[in-house]
């Protein structure tokens, strides 16, 4: 008899851990795992950041795949999904092969919400994968080339939209990153503006009200222009209209008002709910049985009325959960049911700063840049052990990843 045919779509947190614990999970023979991402490397998405004003080296935010898997065990393939036949079970890549399979996880991640605001597709720059992130870096620097030559003050004038925690975090990191660079580049950072822009009557609007007050005042410090209340209306490559009859000249719109599920599955014959797949409490495709789901691109129900939020959070518990039902299924076992359990939630404001809660407990200031540092160690630490955190953080004994931008 053949073995059965798993396959796993997307490399993000919650396709590459489904793997790592399908690795863990499986006896030898008992099944094919293939995992299928568009790129040969892993990023980390929660670091993307960094990447955008180049406060990170290429190779702490982006790692190379086939060396984070057990080849023996898992069969990486460098594609990207174009669709998938529920009915025939194979999956249809781009440049016209095919992969057949038994189980199909979909762990395909999240896109960015423009909510159709004219010209943000266009025109803005997002924080969505390694190299949408770094083609904001090269944004930047061209930038600064030009205004060498014509001075237009436009073009020192970085917009982010929104102030959730992405936004929050590449304000506090283009604070961090922007003085080193302006050096670099021989620019005066003086001249440099940074506009935040949101909607919702203040930065991280979800959040405790000391929280809000300690973000606010740590991003004036940073000498970041705060605009709350104010909705962006349209965008276009010269500036940013807001309302209020408010206009912002500049060629760097950044982009983080918020994310919603991958649109590709959307025309699978899968069940769509909110633009994502719902899932059962099993972690399968609602009324499928061999079909799994999980992180940005799912829907997961908390309760009756809320969903679990997107976050690499979620996707991380998912996955083990994800991979036991797989192997629980093969072997015609009970499958376990999904409880998420939520650790708490902390953003960087730059290096040194961060804000966040842990159950009631409000983080701040060193305390929460450091306990970031800890939860983005762990995670490196669970996809590849100790050697992975050194080889991550000090580049012992390996080529760093080939990746390029699009500029
Ligand atoms: P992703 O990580 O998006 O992975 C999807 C994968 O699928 C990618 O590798 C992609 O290349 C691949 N893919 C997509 N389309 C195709 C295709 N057609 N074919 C082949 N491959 C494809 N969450 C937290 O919990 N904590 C944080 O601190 C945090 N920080 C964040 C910071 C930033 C700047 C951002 C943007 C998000 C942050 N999040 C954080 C949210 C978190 O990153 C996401 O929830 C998480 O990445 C979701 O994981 P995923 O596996 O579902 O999808
Ligand atoms: P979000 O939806 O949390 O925040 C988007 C913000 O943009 C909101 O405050 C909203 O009011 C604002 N906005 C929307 N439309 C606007 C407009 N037209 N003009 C101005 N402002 C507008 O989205 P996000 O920050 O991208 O986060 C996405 C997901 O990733 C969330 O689940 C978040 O928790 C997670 N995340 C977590 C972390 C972390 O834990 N450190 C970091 C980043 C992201």
């Amino acid at each position: 008899m053949s073995k059965p045919k798993i396959v796993i779509l997307g490399a993000g947190y919650g396709g590459i851990m489904t793997s790592k614990s399908l690795e863990k999970l499986l006896k030898s023979g008992e099944a094919d795992v293939t995992l299928i991402n568009k790129h040969d490397y892993h990023y980390l998405t929660t670091q993307l950041h960094k990447t955008g004003v180049g406060t990170a080296a290429d190779r702490q935010i982006a790692m190379s795949i086939p060396e984070l898997i057990n080849p023996n065990k898992t069969r990486f393939l460098r594609a990207a999904v174009s669709s998938v036949d529920i009915n025939t079970q194979e999956v249809h890549l781009e440049g016209g092969d095919t992969v057949k399979y038994d189980y199909l996880v979909i762990a395909l991640g999240f896109e960015i919400e423009t909510f159709g605001i004219s010209g943000v597709k266009e025109n803005a720059f997002a924080i969505r994968s390694f190299r949408s992130s770094k083609t904001i870096y090269h944004q930047i620097i061209k930038q600064f080339n030009l205004y060498k030559e014509d001075h237009d003050p436009s073009r020192l004038t970085i917009v982010v939209a929104g102030g959730g925690f992405t936004g929050i975090e590449m304000m506090g990191e283009l604070a961090d990153g922007l003085p080193k660079l302006c050096k670099e580049h021989d620019i005066p950072y003086e001249k440099i503006r940074i506009v935040a822009i949101e909607a919702a009557p203040s930065v991280i609007p979800f959040f405790p009200k000391q929280s809000i007050q300690y973000t606010t005042e740590i991003l004036k410090k940073r000498n970041i222009e705060l605009i709350t209340s104010t909705k962006i209306l349209e965008c276009t490559a010269e500036k940013v209209i807001l309302e209020n009859n408010l206009e912002i000249p500049t060629k760097t719109l950044i982009w983080s008002c918020g994310v919603k599920g991958n649109s590709i599955v959307h025309k699978w014959g899968l069940p769509i709910e909110n633009g994502k797949i719902p899932v059962d409490s099993e972690l399968r495709v609602k009324n499928m049985k061999n079909i799994f789901s999980l992180g940005d691109c799912s829907l997961f129900m908390k309760d009756e009325k809320n969903a679990l939020p997107p976050t690499a959070q979620v996707a991380l518990q998912q996955a083990p959960v994800c991979a036991k039902n797989i192997v629980a299924s093969i072997r015609g076992e009970l499958l376990n049911t999904f409880e998420y359990h939520h650790k708490g939630s902390v953003a960087s404001i730059g290096l040194m700063a961060a804000v966040g809660k842990v159950g009631n407990f409000r983080l701040s200031g060193l305390f929460g840049a450091f306990m970031k540092q800890v939860i983005e160690a762990r995670y490196l630490f669970n996809l590849g052990g100790p050697s992975l955190i050194i080889k991550q953080h000090f580049g012992v004994s390996r080529e760093p990843v080939k990746v390029t931008a699009k500029q």
